[in-house]
């Protein structure tokens, strides 16, 4: 089977094509660094030929600064891929040039997408593809990877290049270093090392990685002769400026005439002047609160501007929710009284299954309501330009504003959040990153507060949601700068960022990316919910002698482990009377994913003891009307604070541990993420208590 490679410049819409070509549904994101490994997935073409797809990290060059550059140029020269599809933002030519230049230099076939004509399109500008062409010297093909326009033609183009071998050319063959290219070169070529072209410039820049080539190690005197020779030449003395300055020169005078366009490249576009106003120094952070304000607002409110009995979106539908569950509820139950199922086979699938699982799904629908609005911002390249503000900040305490990227994608998932902090160059920064990532609070955590403020915060449930996530902010902040003055103590990385344009968020990419979470949701739920849903309810229903002693007794296997752990937790606030091992054992069923604190929760407080299941709609108030009178308002909100700042997910701390590769830095993130949760809770407890909360 054939391998294409798609390479290309951070945000040039590679994930969007190889979505478009292999039908699969990644993350596209309007923002750098989602890709952070490479993802494979196969393209049928009309004449039933398979090829397979390589999504490569982003990139702006070949130079091994970053893992994702390593990543890329690794699969690029080792893996010998039959053609390489550049991607080109065409919005953007001058700058995704300067990429091209390097891959050409590669022994392989080249075909360049150019994407994103439909932007040029509508700007109105044009672009001479022939010329461009033939300038580079490989096919050049316009296309729209959101659109599908020009795709087939690609792949028709790509797979007949393909067949045809290639040889590395370089733009700076027409240059006054050209003569020291050609030495290194023939050096290279006398002791067969692959990709010479490339190689002899990368060694004339002394890149690291192909100064370690094992190739080479034969011949690493005779190498060092030559590169000391050429290095006497005074204008060899920073041959990786003069490379890049040449490269830049190439694209300005053959490249940028064969564009042209409408308007002048010194006009401001519209994503300009919307930027002039959204990320303005002193208006960008109060807009970016009013519009995270505006999503909790429209997920949370139960009435929406403050007009009484007009729920916002995420309410109602999480009404509908609670109503399917109650439904299903209700005929389950029926059918076990017709079946004269016995009083222990009634609690566990009313009170276990469904009352754990169904307190989870009925929260579903209101949180993708949250998702599908933080994508909206996220598509358009609002999100990025979020980033850029936080920047602003993260610069005055010394932090990469790079870590935001990732650490946005911590209110999704940490796990893709975790493994996103790759991105970072510098060690510190990716250490620290991957220490706060949890703390951006994931969806998982999402029912925890939708069923406290269900519970015990109707009235203000948007203000109080939107408050755990800025807690998480703020604390992510803190413990960054503690971080950085107390553990790591180095130098700064300056921070690039590009910002994407505007545009107006497509369906498709929403509906997808819903379904990707809905998808998640449903399969959690019905495999780790669903199973530690069943285990606390055994171990809350049975005592050590397996005696049934009913739900919720401190007498069974789960409330004589809580309450071991009971002092820990007293001084939070959330432990207190009899039941207080309950949100103890909340807290460790947390641990194997989020969700499970709601359903332990269902489980746990569960009204109905004894199997005696009430109707499930007063069932479900009564579970709420005992959370709300078995915490305080206060003691409620360090409870949720302890979960969003707490040791993740099994799944998320495995990620870490595996990013981290030490056991020592991983003993390190728990030990952390612990002591900050309770550091956190203990403060919101007490100071909201003194304040009589
Ligand atoms: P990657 O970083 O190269 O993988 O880029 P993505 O595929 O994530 O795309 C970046 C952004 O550009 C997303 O918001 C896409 O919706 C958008 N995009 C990608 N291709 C096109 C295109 O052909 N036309 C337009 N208008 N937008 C595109
Ligand atoms: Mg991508």
């Amino acid at each position: 089977m054939l391998q294409f490679g798609l390479a290309g410049n951070p945000n040039c819409g590679k994930t969007a094509l190889f979505n478009e070509l292999t039908g699969s549904t990644a993350h596209v994101g309007n923002w750098a660094g989602v890709t952070v490994d490479r993802k494979e997935g196969t393209y049928k073409s009309k004449n039933g030929e398979n090829v397979g797809i390589i999504d490569l990290p982003g990139i702006y060059s070949l130079s091994p600064y970053t893992p994702e550059e390593i990543i890329a140029r690794n699969f690029i020269i080792n893996d010998t891929p039959d053609l390489i599809i550049n991607i080109i933002d065409a919005t953007n030519l001058e700058r995704n040039l300067y990429l091209t230049t390097q891959i050409l230099e590669i022994d392989c076939p080249v075909v360049i997408a150019l994407n994103m004509m439909d932007i040029v399109e509508k700007q109105g500008d044009t672009i001479d593809i022939d010329g461009l062409s033939s300038i580079l010297g490989v096919p050049v093909v316009p296309i729209s990877a959101l659109t599908g326009k020009g795709v087939d033609k690609l792949m028709e183009v790509a797979i007949k290049t393909a067949s045809k071998k290639r040889d590395g050319k370089s733009i700076l063959m027409n240059s006054p270093i050209k003569d020291a290219i050609v030495q290194v070169q023939t050096l290279l070529e006398e002791h067969n090392i692959p990709h010479v072209v490339f190689n002899a410039v990368k060694l004339l820049e002394a890149d690291s990685i192909s100064l370690e080539n094992p190739l080479l190690s034969d011949h690493k005197d005779e190498l060092k002769a030559v590169l000391d020779k050429i290095e006497e030449n005074d204008i060899y003395n920073d041959v990786e400026a003069i490379v890049a300055d040449l490269r830049y020169k190439f694209i300005t005078e053959y490249c940028s005439p064969r564009i042209n366009r409408k308007r002048a490249v010194t006009e401001l576009s519209t994503s300009d002047k919307f930027d002039k106003v959204l990320t303005n120094k002193f208006l960008g952070i109060p807009i970016f609160l009013v519009f995270m304000f505006l999503v909790f607002h429209f997920t949370f409110s139960e009435s929406l501007f403050g007009i009484e009995g007009l729920p916002s979106p995420g309410v109602f539908l999480q009404g509908l929710a609670e109503s399917g569950v109650g439904i299903f509820s209700d005929f389950v139950a029926g059918l076990l009284e017709t079946a004269g199922a016995s009083d222990w086979v009634f609690g566990f699938v009313i009170d276990g299954i469904i009352g754990g699982v169904g307190a989870v799904l009925s929260f579903v629908p209101q949180i993708l309501c949250l998702f599908l609005f933080l994508s909206i911002l996220e598509d358009s390249g609002y999100m990025a330009r979020a980033a850029f503000i936080m920047d602003q900040i993260f610069r005055h305490f010394g932090l990469s504003g790079r870590s935001f990227l990732p650490l946005l994608m911590g209110f999704g998932c940490s796990v893709p959040a975790i493994m996103g902090a790759r991105t970072l160059e510098n060690d510190r920064d990716r250490k620290i990153t991957m220490l706060i990532v949890p703390f951006f609070s994931c969806g998982a955590k999402l029912p925890i507060y939708a069923m406290f403020t269900a519970a015990l915060f109707k009235e203000n449930s948007d203000l109080v949601v939107f408050g755990m996530y800025l807690i998480g902010i703020v604390t992510a902040v803190i413990c960054a700068i503690i971080l950085k003055k107390v553990v790591f103590k180095d130098e700064n990385a300056p921070f690039i960022m590009e910002l994407p344009q505007y545009h107006c968020p497509r369906a498709k990419s929403l509906i997808l990316l819903l379904w990707e979470k809905l998808k998640g949701y449903l399969f959690r739920a019905g495999t780790v919910i669903l199973a530690s849903t069943i285990v606390i309810w055994f171990l809350s229903n049975f005592s050590f002698r397996l005696e049934m002693v009913g739900s919720g007794s401190a007498e069974s296997i789960l409330g004589v482990f809580g309450n071991i752990l009971v002092p820990f937790f007293k001084p939070l606030g959330f432990v207190n009377g009899n039941d207080g091992w309950k949100a103890v054992v909340a807290i460790l069923t947390g641990l194997i994913a989020k969700e499970a604190v709601v359903s332990t929760m269902g489980v746990l407080y569960n009204p109905s003891i004894g199997g005696d299941a009430l109707e499930d709609d007063i069932a479900r108030q009564a579970l709420l009307g005992i959370i709300a009178v078995s915490f305080t308002p206060a003691s409620a909100i360090a409870f949720m604070a302890f979960n969003l700042l707490s040791v993740p997910c099994i799944a998320a701390v495995s990620a870490a541990r595996a990013e981290l590769n030490s056991k020592k830095w991983t003993a390190f993130a728990i030990l952390f993420w612990i002591c900050t949760a309770w550091i956190v809770s203990f403060l919101i407890y007490n100071i909201g208590t003194l304040l009589g909360f």
